[in-house]
């Protein structure tokens, strides 16, 4: 194992409970099998997570993991993922941020951490591994922690850590890295305050090997031309507004994005209550990068409102604010939306299920299914943003209409009562970014399927993979199965495309590489020669896609023992199918449960699954490549 090059080679376990800490090699036909970082993750999980137990109890486990090309030189090798049972669900949840590799640099590309420590506690990984008293950390926000670390370790330490949120397990908590970067959907911050555990802080300065340096270089060249030399304009876009871009080219137009708990469609008019030349001139003070990616699409921005007014903080990704406060929340203006993600940032917060959560209440009170006397006075309204950002303090500290909010849209109905659930939008207690009675698009509805968290199953690949020839040459997909998938892109292809755009979804985060549009635009060829030059291991695209199709396979084995069925798989939230989507210019029917069914089969057909229940029949394709 030692001599594959790009891995460091080793799982670092850590028994809370038992305060027991041990590394062990990986196993080398898990990397056959499951390529590593987030594969190796899931195989951990499906291993050593107690079945049906309690996603905050201290059966659970969480598992980091860093892939074969994080910390090398490829352009946006930097994502590293965590897993767990998610409280969100029960069933495997998944979050990412490009902020951890450092992990890779202390000798170890998973770290899986069991039970429960008998008191606050924060791991301090370096040349050494030692679980540390964090009982004076305990109640403060993520800023205040990491500071407090950083002064008593050095600023060489990355530190992820949990706000309030995450102490008192909302589902909408998420893990913060020094201090923006968030492993945010899926309620992984609530794991790790299930487990007393309020942080990690990383430092690490071993080196990675890599197994043919010269062919290295030469595919690391072709990555570069690919992703970034012939993709100028689109960095400079992405440069500038970073994921703001998503709101449009640059946010000209909210157009696909949910309003008002989904009950409106955007208005035209919201972009111009976020000026962008106020954003640039007196906003965004300078951009940021993952771990050595040459792009930077995170900013530094100025905070104009709040305690901190004046100050200023870095941000990952500025749309999921949108998505949670302007759109869904219908919050207007910079001071307010700013302010909203800040506290969730301090608080410990994903912004999307925060702010779909919030939306829900807001509904509720304006239908008069709650009042004053449920929000201990506290009045609620669209776009009120004090009413937003007391019931974000509320969902943290656990208090008032809060602490039933935090349990989320699966189980925060279910507590108010009242036919409640006819307002919670979600997949499976998900929150979700686009309206399905809009336009169904291959990642919308793998979204909506295989909702487990972040939303990196099939990030954009639709947009612009429209060309038989893109199929082919990027995503793998073999010439006579690309044809149908362009011909029949609302019918068939597209259950056939979200299968293959889950499958390069998942390689990419096996491998730890960024799957912003940039990066889509490398050759599945090259990733394959970049790994094989990199690790010494005989690869190309086809077995590379092979293993991420077990991958998937193995996170569906975990969900279907944990008792998931079709029915899961089928819920689509009653609002969309049972209510039109309607404004001055356009409008549009519920989405019918009969066509989304069909496409279900036909999505279990793709992966090999039974169609009857979606079960695994045979873990894909199980002969290792090695
Ligand atoms: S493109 Fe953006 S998200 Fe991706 S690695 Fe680079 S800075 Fe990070």
């Amino acid at each position: 194992m030692g001599k594959l090059g790009g891995y460091a080679g080793k799982i670092l376990k850590v028994n809370l409970k038992e305060k027991e800490i041990c590394s062990e090699p990986i196993p080398v036909n898990w990397i056959s099998r499951f390529i590593g970082g987030l594969g190796i993750s899931f195989k951990l999980a499906y291993d050593n997570a107690s079945p049906q137990k309690d996603a905050l109890g201290p059966e659970n486990v969480l598992i980091f993991g860093a892939g074969p090309f994080v910390g090398t030189l490829i352009p946006g090798a930097c994502k590293t993922t965590v897993v767990a049972k998610t409280p969100v669900s029960g069933f495997l949840g998944i979050s990412g941020t490009g902020h951890l590799g450092m992990l890779k640099f202390t000798g170890y590309d998973n770290l899986m951490i069991t039970g429960k420590a008998d008191r606050p506690v924060y791991l301090k990984i370096d040349d050494d591994v030692e679980i540390c008293d964090a009982s004076d950390l305990w109640g403060k926000d993520t800023w205040e922690t990491t500071e407090a670390l950083w002064q008593k370790l050095g600023k060489q330490y990355v530190v992820a850590s949990i706000g309030p949120a995450g102490e008192n397990m909302a589902v909408q908590a998420s893990i913060i890295v020094n201090k923006y970067s968030a492993y945010a959907q899926s309620g992984m911050g609530a794991v790790m305050g299930s487990k007393n555990l309020k942080a990690i802080a990383i430092s690490g300065s071993k080196s990675i090997s890599v197994a043919d340096p010269e062919r290295f270089s030469e595919l690391m060249d072709k990555a570069y031309q690919q992703s970034i030399e012939s993709q100028k304009e689109t960095i400079n876009v992405f440069r500038e507004w970073g994921t703001l871009r998503a709101m449009g080219p640059p946010i000209s137009q909210f157009g696909p994005h949910e309003y008002k708990n989904y009950s409106e469609i955007v208005p035209p008019d919201l972009p111009y209550k976020f000026p962008l030349d106020r954003f640039m001139s007196e906003i965004k003070i300078g951009d940021i990068s993952c771990m050595g990616c040459p792009i930077g699409c995170k900013h530094l921005i100025r905070l104009l409102k709040g305690d901190k007014a004046g100050g200023s903080m870095a941000v990952s990704c500025l749309v999921g604010g949108f998505h949670g406060f302007a759109a869904h929340c219908a919050v207007e203006g910079w001071e307010d939306a700013i302010r909203c993600d800040e506290l969730c940032n301090r608080l410990g917060m994903d912004y999307l299920s925060a702010g779909a959560a919030i939306s829900f209440a807001i509904e509720l009170y304006r239908e008069k299914i709650i009042d004053k006397t449920d929000t201990d006075g506290l009045e609620l309204d669209w776009g009120a943003a004090d009413g937003v950002q007391e019931l974000l303090r509320q969902m943290a500290f656990g208090q008032g209409l809060g602490k039933i909010l935090a349990q989320g849209l699966n189980k925060g109905p279910q507590l108010i009562g009242k036919n409640s659930e006819k307002y919670a939008v979600h997949t499976r207690g998900h929150a979700i970014y686009y309206d399905p009675r809009r336009a169904m698009s291959p990642d919308l509805f793998s979204d909506m399927i295989n909702a487990s968290g972040d939303r990196f199953h099939a990030p954009g690949w639709a947009g612009k993979a429209m060309t038989k020839e893109f199929l082919i040459k990027h995503l793998g997909m073999p010439p006579d199965q690309a044809d149908q998938a362009v011909t029949d892109i609302k019918g068939y292809g597209l259950a056939r495309f979200a299968k293959w755009a889950e499958d390069n979804a998942t390689m990419f985060e096996c491998l730890g590489q960024c799957q912003m549009p940039m990066h889509q635009q490398v050759e599945l060829r090259v990733w394959a020669g970049l790994y094989e030059a990199l690790t010494g291991i005989k690869m190309n695209g086809e077995k590379l896609l092979q293993a991420a199709g077990r991958v998937w396979d193995i996170r569906r084995m975990f969900d279907l023992r944990e008792g998931r069925t079709r029915k899961d798989d089928s819920f689509i939230a009653r609002r969309f199918v049972s209510e039109r989507l309607v404004s001055n210019c356009e409008e549009h029917d519920p989405v019918s449960k009969e066509s989304f069914n069909a496409l279900l089969t036909e999505y279990y057909n793709e992966r090999g699954w039974d169609p009857a229940d979606g079960a695994v029949k045979q873990l894909n394709n199980d002969n290792g490549f090695v």
